[in-house]
C-alpha cells in the first residue's frame, strides 16, 4: 500500500490541459505533462481495499492497487511489468478509456476516487521511456498460423497473444494504417496517431506480420484464407452506422459522423489533402449526445464552425449520482467532455423531426421538438410538449446516434458465419458457427470501448490457443471474480 492516510492528505489531481482557445487551433493532445512528485501522490492516494472493487470495474482486471503501490514506490519496471500482465495496450486505455475502474473505486463512495487512467498512462510513457518496452520475441514457434483480420485493437491484442504464444500472426488490414477506430476514428486531441505507430513497430520487431490495404473478402477470397490458415479471428469492428429515418436526411450536408471524423484523421495524417466535409462559418448540429457526437463537436471548432449544437433525445442527467444509480454502478452523471469545453450549446429532451432544405437540395434547417419524459408501465416514454415545435439553422449536420453492428458487406455469409436477429454473429464463446473462425471486439459485442475489445483481443486469443494446441497457457481473466459478461448466443 502507498502512503498510509494518502487518500485523507491528498486531494484527486489531473494534469492541466491547454486552454480551449489555444488547444482548437491544432489536433495536439490537450493534456500537459503531469508532475512525478505529484503523480506519486495519486498513486498514494489508493487504499490498498481487501476487496478492490476497482478489478471489477476494469474489463481487462488490471491489477490496479499494486501498480499503485509500485509507482508509489518509484518502482517503474515493476509497475510495468504488473499492468502489461493484464494490459497490451496501456498507452491507448491510458489516454482514452472512460475508466470504469474509477467508477468503482472504493473512494468514490465519498471522496474523488484515485486518478488511475493517469497513473497507467504515465506508467506506460515511463516504461517507453527508461526502455522497459522491448521486443519479446518468442523462443519457438508452433508451426501453426493465425489470420487476424482487422487491426484495431481488438485484432491487435489478439495478434500480440497468439504470437507470444508462438504462433506465426499476420494482420489483415483494409485501411492504409493499421489501427482500426483508434487511427481512423478516435481524433488525434484525444490520441495521437505515433502512439500506435510505437506499438506497431515493436508487435513487427517481435513477428506479428501486417498486411494492409487489403481486404479480406475482396482482395483475398475467403476461401483463400480458410484453405491456408489453420484459424482465423474476425475482428472488424461494428461499422455500420444507424440511421435517422426521418424526411430529409439525404440532402446535401446530412452525414454520418465517422464520414467526417474519419476523413479529418486521414488529412492529419497527410494521406489526403483535405476534408471533403467542411464545418467552417458552417451553424452544425450533431445528432446524438455520446462520445462520437461530442468528438464531432472537437472537430467542427478545429474547423471554424459558426455555431455548433449537440441534440440529445434523452433527459439533462444530473450532476451526482441519484440513489437510484449507488456506487458502485456506472455513474448515469452529466458528462463533459474536453470538447464540449471548446463550445457548444447542449440541448436535452428533443426530438429531431425533419431536415428542410432548399432548392439545390442542401440541409439548411432542422425541425425540432421539445419533450417531456415520464414514466409509464415500468418504463420512460417520452410525449411531444405541445406548441414547441420550431425550425433552427442548420447548414451541416452529423448523425451520430451509434452503430447496429458489423458492416452489412457480405463478409460473414463469405466465412459462413450465422448471425442473429439483431445482425451480430452467432458466436459460442469467442468461437463463431465456422469450426475455425474466431470473433473478437466490437464484432462480436456491438459496439463498446477500446478496452473492451482489447479484453475480447486477449479471450478470442486464448480460444484459439485452445483449439490449435488442445490446451492455452495464455493468461485468462478469471470469470469468477470480474464481471461474467453475458454470452451473446449458446
Ligand atoms: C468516433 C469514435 C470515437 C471513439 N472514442 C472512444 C474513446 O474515446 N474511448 C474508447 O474506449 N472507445 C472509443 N470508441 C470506441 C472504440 O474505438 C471501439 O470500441 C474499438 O475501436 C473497437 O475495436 P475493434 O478492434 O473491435 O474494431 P475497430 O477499431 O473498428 O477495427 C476494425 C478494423 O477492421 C478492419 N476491417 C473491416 N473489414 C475488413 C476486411 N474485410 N478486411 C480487412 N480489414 C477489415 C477495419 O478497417 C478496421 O481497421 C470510439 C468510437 C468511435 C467511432
Ligand atoms: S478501489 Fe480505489 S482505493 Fe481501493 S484498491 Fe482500487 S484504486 Fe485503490
Amino acid at each position: 500500500m502507498g502512503a498510509k492516510e494518502g487518500f485523507i492528505q491528498y486531494k484527486r489531481e489531473l494534469p492541466e490541459t491547454r486552454s480551449p482557445e489555444e488547444r482548437i487551433n491544432d489536433y495536439k493532445e490537450i493534456y500537459q505533462p503531469f508532475d512525478g512528485k505529484k503523480l506519486n501522490e495519486q498513486s498514494a492516494r489508493c487504499m490498498d481495499c481487501g476487496i478492490p472493487f476497482c478489478h471489477q470495474g476494469c474489463p481487462l482486471g488490471n491489477v490496479i492497487p499494486e501498480f499503485n503501490d509500485a509507482v508509489y514506490h518509484n518502482e517503474w519496471e515493476e509497475a510495468f511489468h504488473i499492468l502489461q500482465s493484464t494490459n497490451n495496450f496501456p498507452e491507448f486505455t491510458g489516454r482514452i478509456c472512460p475508466a470504469p475502474c474509477e467508477a468503482s473505486c472504493v473512494l468514490g463512495i465519498n471522496k474523488d476516487p484515485v486518478a488511475i487512467e493517469l497513473i497507467e498512462k504515465n506508467i506506460a510513457e515511463k516504461a517507453y521511456e527508461m526502455g522497459f518496452v522491448k521486443p519479446r520475441i518468442p523462443k519457438s514457434r508452433t508451426g501453426k498460423s493465425v489470420a487476424v483480420i482487422g487491426s484495431g485493437p481488438a485484432g491487435l491484442a489478439a495478434a500480440d497473444q497468439l504470437n507470444q504464444a508462438g504462433h506465426e500472426v499476420t494482420v489483415f488490414e483494409k485501411d492504409k494504417e493499421v489501427g482500426g477506430l483508434l487511427r481512423y476514428g478516435i481524433p488525434d486531441f484525444k490520441l495521437e496517431k505515433w502512439v500506435i505507430d510505437r506499438r506497431v513497430k515493436i508487435m513487427e520487431q517481435e513477428g506479428v506480420i501486417f498486411s494492409t490495404e487489403t481486404e479480406i473478402g475482396f482482395n483475398i477470397k475467403a476461401e483463400n484464407i480458410l484453405a491456408n490458415f489453420d484459424a482465423i479471428i474476425l475482428a472488424t469492428g461494428a461499422a455500420q452506422p444507424r440511421e435517422l429515418k426521418i424526411k430529409g436526411s439525404d440532402l446535401k450536408g446530412v452525414h454520418f459522423a465517422m464520414e467526417f471524423l474519419g476523413k479529418q484523421n486521414q488529412v492529419i495524417a497527410g494521406e489526403i489533402k483535405e476534408n471533403p466535409i467542411s464545418a467552417k462559418d458552417k451553424n452544425v448540429i450533431v445528432i446524438g449526445g455520446g462520445d462520437t457526437g461530442s468528438d464531432c463537436i472537437g472537430t467542427s471548432n478545429r474547423h471554424g464552425a459558426k455555431s455548433i449544437t449537440q441534440l440529445e433525445l434523452l433527459p439533462k442527467p444530473p450532476q451526482q449520482r441519484t440513489v437510484l444509480n449507488p456506487w458502485p454502478e456506472w455513474p448515469m452523471t452529466l458528462k463533459t467532455s474536453s470538447s464540449h469545453e471548446e463550445g457548444a450549446e447542449r440541448v436535452f429532451s428533443i426530438l429531431t423531426k425533419e431536415f428542410v432544405g432548399n432548392e439545390k437540395g442542401e440541409v439548411t434547417g432542422l425541425v425540432l421538438v421539445d419533450l417531456e419524459w415520464k414514466e409509464e408501465n415500468g418504463r420512460m416514454q417520452f410525449v411531444e410538449v405541445p406548441k414547441t415545435e420550431r425550425t433552427v439553422p442548420c447548414d451541416l449536420a452529423f448523425i451520430a446516434i451509434g452503430y447496429t453492428g458489423p458492416a452489412q458487406n457480405g463478409l460473414l455469409e463469405v466465412f459462413k458465419v450465422e448471425k442473429m436477429e439483431n445482425s451480430l454473429p452467432k458466436s459460442k464463446g469467442y468461437q463463431s458457427t465456422s469450426k475455425k473462425v474466431f470473433l473478437a471486439g466490437d464484432m462480436r459485442r456491438g459496439q463498446s470501448l477500446v478496452v473492451w475489445a482489447i479484453s475480447e483481443g486477449r479471450e478470442a486469443a486464448v480460444s484459439v490457443d485452445e483449439f490449435l494446441m488442445g490446451s492455452s497457457s495464455l493468461p485468462r481473466k478469471d470469470e469468477g471474480f470480474y464481471q461474467v459478461e453475458e454470452e451473446i448466443a449458446s
